[in-house]
């Protein structure tokens, strides 16, 4: 039998016996008190309606104890329910609601604000550097700071609002407003971020996170309602978190159409790029360098183009920061180098090739050994080939690049300094390095005619050069005015427009096949490392 039912079955039996009690009772009571009291004249009560009474008391009370007993358990029944309910729907680290509870609160919070006019706003928050404070102070103090973060946000958060923690690091606050004042939401997120920011202390430990807030609201600037369910509203402040991620971090904003078209791209750019990668897309083009003194062709640098089936040619400018962003740098990379390796081998042996090597890459332990791999399976001379780094490898793990570099000279490959000039290397730090060459930046380069500022600074470079005996390659030579002022500046090698845009390999052939420097043809150019020899 189900609870209720035994707890009205319980209830009736009470009922019933208290009818009989009082039909029968009534005129047997007076009688058994008379007769027990002992009084004279009364006359004996009937033995089977005085059973009857008593059975009936019995009955009563029976009932009644049963009632309540039922009563009892059913109340806690209800409070396990609710204790349940509220496990599941809560979050028990911080004691906020859940990512199954959340979005229902906030539908609450919509269909309330409506009817009194008022805005939405959903907030998005996601901790910046969450994983490195686990990862660093282990997951005690991670705890730690979800809880301390919570507090301070339920702090900040009017009353009635929302909050619920939806991942590992991430919460949705949600709060009705006057659409008229959008500059509140916009003062309570500086807030948010500003508190967030506040160093959390626990045993000694003191670690700071920062949050990067999305923010999207249910009514458009003048009011009106957007008619968006709190699954929109939620989705599109991730978008706007996620962008506010891109800024910086550490920082609001509200969530604009035009962002969700941009993270589209960006999506099918990853995608495209995972995809292009092993189908063979990404190819290497090849831009001439020049001893700008003798005007010879002394080599290659090997820029990477995209033949996007979608997206037509694509610049490394664009989709070497996502391969790097997407972690797939090293396959990219790998594929460009081996294609550049065969193809080099066509030319004739004098001929350098240099390539980009992303900083990335000089972390992986293994990349000296994978870079030497690939020389041998193309059986290209490790002497012919120059790599590319820029001033940023210098600013992270010194000592892992330093060993790396070092490897890869001991085979012979020579190591550039490329963008010098871009990334604020001290001199210091520029000599931890056993660099072979100084590349200065083409934005010099090209002002070179335009600002006598630059034209100092390019001089400084090429005699911080000479002083560290390194020689110098100058980027972006575009005009015969460039190259004489160049040329009047010292010994050095040149690249850019001026001698031809980068081309793919049939071009580059073609044009080597010009000049009579393929492989196995004469005459070959003095090789570069020889001249400099003679020079030096
Ligand atoms: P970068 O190494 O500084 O390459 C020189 C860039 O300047 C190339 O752009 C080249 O096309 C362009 N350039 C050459 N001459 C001139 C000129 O006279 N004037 C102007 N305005 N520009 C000139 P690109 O090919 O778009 O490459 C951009 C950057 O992408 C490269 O800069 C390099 O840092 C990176 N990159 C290219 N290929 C690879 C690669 O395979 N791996 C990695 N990690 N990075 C690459
Ligand atoms: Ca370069
Ligand atoms: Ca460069």
């Amino acid at each position: 039998m189900r609870t209720a039912e035994r707890d009205i079955v319980a209830l009736g039996i009470a009922i019933a016996s208290l009818i009989l009690f009082v039909g029968t009772g009534g005129t047997i009571m007076p009688e058994i008190v008379r007769a027990t009291m002992g009084m004279g004249m009364a006359k004996a009560p009937d033995v089977l309606l005085t059973n009857a009474v008593l059975l009936n008391i019995a009955l009563l009370i029976f009932g009644w104890r049963r009632y309540k007993d039922l009563n009892r358990e059913i109340a806690e029944r209800r409070k396990a329910e609710t204790l349940a309910h509220e496990l599941a729907s809560r979050d028990p680290l911080t004691g906020c609601l859940n990512r199954r509870s959340g979005v229902p609160a906030i539908d609450l919070l919509l269909h309330e604000a409506e009817k009194r006019r008022h805005a939405v706003a959903v907030l998005m928050l996601d901790l910046d550097n969450f994983k490195q404070i686990n990862d660093l102070n282990g997951h005690a103090m991670g705890d730690r700071v979800l809880r301390e973060i919570t507090a301070r946000l339920v702090e900040l958060l009017p009353q009635g609002a929302v909050v619920a923690r939806i991942g590992g690091d991430e919460f949705v606050c949600a709060l009705s407003y006057d659409p008229g004042h959008g500059e509140r939401i916009d003062r309570l997120a500086d807030e948010l971020v500003a508190a967030a920011s506040r160093p959390i202390e626990e045993n000694g430990l003191r670690v700071e996170v920062t949050v990067s807030i999305g923010i999207a609201s249910s009514c458009g600037e003048d009011g009106t309602p957007l008619g968006s369910g709190s699954d929109v509203l939620v989705h599109h402040a991730d978008i706007a978190m996620y962008h506010a991620k891109k800024r910086g971090r550490n920082r609001h904003f509200w969530f604009e159409e035009r962002m969700e078209s941009e993270l589209r791209h960006r999506a099918e750019l990853e995608a495209g790029i995972r995809r292009g990668i092993p189908a063979g897309e990404f190819v290497p083009y090849f831009e001439q360098q020049i001893d700008l003194a003798s005007g010879e062709l002394v080599g290659f640098e090997m820029l990477a183009r995209w033949h996007s089936p979608r997206f037509g040619l694509v610049t490394p400018e664009v989709f070497i920061p996502i391969a790097e962003e997407i972690d797939v740098i090293a396959d990219l990379s790998e594929t460009l180098v081996r294609q550049a390796l065969r193809e080099a081998r066509n030319w004739n042996p004098a001929l350098t090739l240099s390539i980009n090597i992303s900083p990335l890459q000089l972390r992986d332990p293994w990349f000296a050994q994978k870079l030497l791999r690939l020389l041998l399976d193309a059986d290209f001379p490790p002497s012919r080939l120059e790599i590319e780094i820029t001033e940023s490898c210098l600013h992270e793990n010194v000592g892992a690049v330093r060993t790396t570099v070092t490897s890869l000279k001991n085979q012979g490959i020579r190591i550039s300094l490329d963008d010098f000039g871009t990334g604020y290397s001290s001199l210091s730090q520029l000599r931890t390095l056993p660099f072979d060459r100084l590349k200065i930046d083409r934005s010099f380069v090209a002002e070179l005619a335009k600002d006598p500022t630059t034209h100092e600074l390019v001089e400084a470079i090429i005699s911080l050069g000479r002083g560290l005996s390194l020689p110098v390659t100058a980027e972006g030579v575009e005009t015969p005015a460039i190259l004489e002022m160049l040329r009047s500046m010292g010994q050095l090698k040149g690249q850019g427009y001026l001698y031809g845009q980068p081309e793919d390999s049939t071009t580059t052939r073609e044009r080597l096949k010009n000049l009579n420097l393929l492989a196995g043809e004469s005459p070959a150019p003095a090789a570069e490392t020889d001249r400099e020899r003679r020079a030096g």
